[in-house]
């Protein structure tokens, strides 16, 4: 059957050739306002803190919005804190993300997975396809395949794996983190505008205190959030590619 060309489709196209970005993205919100269901959200990340990082002026603007979301963590960051052992870093970094959640008003779901040593097996992509199919996801973002930490290409490969299995059902969209440093090679397709939820995003990433926010977020983040801000016009933006065969036009706006 000859697909329908619809504003939707055309949406997508724009996005896939990366043109009028800030046009886009009005775009799709202005689209999306038409529908009022709430989403079904998941943020897809390594560790404790990635899902904030990347997401979490987005998931602030969905839940506030009424829509509902969740950070699903591969890992209870169990290596993240030096002189602690994987299980007391774990116990300490899961209260963290659960705090984090709090404040977006997210859930906070864990598979179980191992900090540094992220398995991409047939019984892992098994693992987390089933931790996602319950949660009936529309829109699901997860980590570039492209980053320097290997836990986060491990996310990016096992929700690619999941997105298939699942029937391709859900958006898809990609999100950077320490840009440079960790994502790499990242040119978005998208844009968030984030700027009355800064606030609520800098809270959750300071609710992560073992992981040096002050670095993480003031150092890498905010200058980010700036400089896709000043890409979409907007003082504090968040950036992200879709991928190209999920459904489009399910950005936060509604
Ligand atoms: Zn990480």
């Amino acid at each position: 059957m000859k697909p329908q060309v619809t504003r939707r489709t055309i949406i997508g196209q724009a996005g896939l050739a990366g043109l009028a970005l800030a046009p886009l993205a009005n775009a799709v919100e202005a689209e999306h306002r038409d529908d009022k269901a709430p989403l079904n959200i998941v943020v897809a990340g390594g560790h404790p803190g990635d899902p904030e990082a990347g997401c979490g002026g987005a998931i602030a603007r969905y839940t506030s919005a009424g829509h509902n979301a969740t950070c699903l963590y591969l890992t209870r960051g169990q290596a993240g804190i030096h002189g602690k052992s994987p299980r007391e870093a774990g116990d300490i970094r899961t209260a963290e993300a659960e705090s984090a959640c709090k404040i977006l008003k997210a859930r906070a779901v864990f598979a179980t997975q191992m900090d540094g040593a992220t398995e991409v097996t047939p019984a892992r992509y098994a693992e987390l396809t089933k931790l996602l199919a319950p949660l009936k996801p529309d829109v699901v973002f997860t980590q570039w395949p492209i980053d320097t930490h290997l836990d986060h290409r491990a996310c990016a490969a096992l929700t690619l794996g999941a997105w298939s299995a699942l029937g391709k059902s859900f958006s898809l969209y990609f999100y950077e983190v320490d840009l440079g440093s960790d994502t790499q090679c990242y040119r978005p397709t998208a844009f968030v505008d984030v700027t009355a939820f800064e606030s609520l995003k800098r809270q959750a990433c300071m609710a992560h205190a073992s992981q040096n926010p002050a670095g993480f977020y003031l150092n890498d983040h905010v200058p980010m959030l700036r400089f896709r801000g000043m890409e979409l016009g907007c003082k504090f933006a968040e950036a992200f590619i879709h991928h190209d065969q999920s459904p489009p036009g399910r950005l936060p706006g509604a």
